[in-house]
């Protein structure tokens, strides 16, 4: 069963060896495990409905609870220690587009507000309702999972929006056929949320993000059904899909989809190499990236994330001085990069792609290790989020930034941010441990994502007040060199206040009338991706 408080199925979990331990303890001091609040507690917290019961919507306590948060740090905190704040009065399971439109229907009949939710993986604000006096509905499209249709030959499937990654997959591959979208919350987020979010998967360069994935679909707005088709290409104005695409539930909600598909790969082969120092790794999944080599995925961990990364997953003691000194043998020292890449295809092709990508990777002086690390990164690669829990209960906490910058700004931004995540943490003496990775790069410029683990304070509003310290700051970072606010997770209410800078006040007005023309009387608008009442930026 999915965890109510945490991340994924509340079978599994991720264990840490004791070294694993001893290392976070060095990077932090040792973590104190909080008192976590139990559902029995939190559902005693919960405020009461504020809708009388309506047909088709569900009032149930633990129902509304299971859907009102997402995994953004500050949901951690609320539901961790049972800061339940104001909580979504009922929840909707449609099964149809027609379904979708009743209730819409009644919500505007009881003045209430409507917010969509997929598989509630938004790692940015996007389900927070404070402040809202009428009664808002939460949209579940937990029911709406179905492939729809499936033109073979133009490699075209349609589905419901509420599909969660491991189905779609499954449903396509037993025809053969792969959408080949896997962002890390691929287990729980939907492919709804991932247009809704402009989402990016493992295998971005190959694959392409999920804008490049849409083909089209139907979108249940205030007023009415809107229908984009799907067009090969079209040159007839402005292409509305873009305008679906990271609408974030502001416009309506996203019923149906079709997206591009591809036929299953004949093969599909990972591999890793050590690249000596952060310069080396850059140059040379920039030199990947640019080269047209054709590798599918590409993902350099920079040495601070390279050497978390194998004390995490046990590799001290005598393994980690063998491999350090089988790589000081190569002329690969204490700041190695990590870079891993996939290719699939046929068989010729993936050994071409793997050879050109290996010859880049001895250019930059860097070592081929082959496939060990490539297939272990892959076996294990949507277990990470489950880490999240078990730092937790031991006392650390765990967050995320990223963004995506040209290339010549990457190292100089590295410092910066990682410079200020470490600074908001210095004014309660305590350490942040920071490490950065690259991991969806295009021809010009890359995004550049970064991890910080924490130690948790006993007091869960020093807790917020240290990660919204922190996360302002970092955000104030990425507008000053002219990052985007987010590559891949979205707006939300988190990164609302900086959106601005980068859409610009021409840009933030036109985003406003094309929300306020598909959605006049605010329906959607719990305050997600822009506050529409404001005039200006
Ligand atoms: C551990 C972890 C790892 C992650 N890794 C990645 C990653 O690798 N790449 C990446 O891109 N993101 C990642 N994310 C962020 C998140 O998974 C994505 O933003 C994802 O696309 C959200 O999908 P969802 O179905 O969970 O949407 P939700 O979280 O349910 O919703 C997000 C927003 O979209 C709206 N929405 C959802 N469905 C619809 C719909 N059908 N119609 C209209 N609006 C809708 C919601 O109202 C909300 O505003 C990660 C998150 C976590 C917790």
């Amino acid at each position: 069963m999915r965890r109510w408080n945490g991340w994924g199925d509340d079978a599994k979990g991720y264990q840490l060896s004791e070294s694993a331990w001893a290392f976070l303890d060095d990077c932090l001091g040792p973590g104190k495990p909080p008192r976590d609040i139990t559902l029995k507690g939190m559902l005693s917290r919960l405020p009461p409905a504020l809708l009388s019961d309506r047909p088709g919507i569900s009032t149930d306590s633990e129902t509304r609870l299971r859907h009102n948060f997402g995994q953004s740090f500050s949901d951690w905190i609320a539901i961790r220690y049972g800061r339940v704040g104001r909580v979504v009065d009922g929840v909707a399971f449609p099964r149809s587009t027609e379904d979708v439109r009743s209730v819409l229907s009644v919500a505007q009949n009881a003045g209430a507000k409507v917010i969509p939710f997929g598989g509630g993986t938004s790692v940015v604000g996007h389900f927070s309702i404070d402040g809202s006096e009428q009664p808002v509905i939460c949209l579940s499209l937990e029911r709406m999972t179905a492939l729809e249709e499936l033109h073979e030959d133009g490699c075209l499937a349609t589905f419901q929006a509420g599909v969660p990654g491991p189905r779609l997959e499954e449903t396509l591959q037993a025809r053969g056929f792969t959408l080949g979208h896997y962002p890390q919350s691929f287990e729980l987020s939907t492919l709804g949320g991932w247009i809704a979010t402009r989402s990016a998967g493992h295998f971005s360069l190959g694959y392409g993000r999920i804008e490049g994935l849409f083909a089209g679909g139907q979108i249940v707005t205030a007023r009415d059904r809107w229908v984009i088709p799907v067009h090969p290409a079209s040159a007839a104005g402005p292409d509305l899909r873009q305008l679906v695409l990271g609408s974030e539930g502001r416009l309506g909600v996203i019923t149906n989809c079709t997206v591009k598909v591809r036929r299953l790969p004949e093969q599909q082969v990972f591999s890793g190499s050590f690249l000596p120092g952060p310069n080396a790794g850059v140059d040379c999944i920039r030199a990947i990236s640019q080269s047209g080599v054709g590798v599918m995925m590409a993902r350099l961990s920079l040495p601070e994330e390279t050497r978390t990364g194998l004390a995490l997953k046990g590799h001290s003691g005598l393994r980690a001085i063998a491999l350090e000194g089988w790589l000081g043998l190569h002329g690969v020292h204490d700041d190695a990069c990590l870079l891993l890449v996939g290719a699939d295809g046929s068989p010729a092709r993936v050994r071409t792609t793997l050879a050109e990508t290996n010859r880049l990777v001895r250019k930059h002086g860097g070592v081929v290790i082959g496939p060990l690390a490539g297939n272990t990164w892959y076996k294990s690669r949507f277990d990470f989020p489950y880490l999240r829990n078990t730092l937790w209960e031991r006392g650390y906490g765990i967050d995320t930034l990223e963004t995506a910058l040209p290339w010549g700004r990457v190292h100089e931004y590295i410092g910066a941010v990682e410079r200020a995540i470490h600074k908001g943490f210095e004014p309660d003496s305590e350490r942040a441990h920071v490490f950065t990775h690259l991991s969806h790069v295009y021809p010009h410029g890359t995004s550049v994502y970064t991890t910080y683990i924490f130690r948790l304070s006993d007091d869960p509003d020093a807790n917020l007040a240290r990660w919204q310290r922190t996360k302002a700051a970092a955000s104030e970072i990425i507008v000053a060199f002219g990052g985007t606010i987010s590559h891949q997770h979205g707006v939300g209410h988190d990164h609302r206040p900086y959106l601005g800078s980068e859409k610009r006040p021409e840009g933030m007005a036109l985003l406003r009338s094309v929300i306020r023309e598909a959605d006049p009387g605010g329906l959607f608008d719990t305050g997600n991706l822009v506050d529409t009442k404001e005039t200006s930026s």
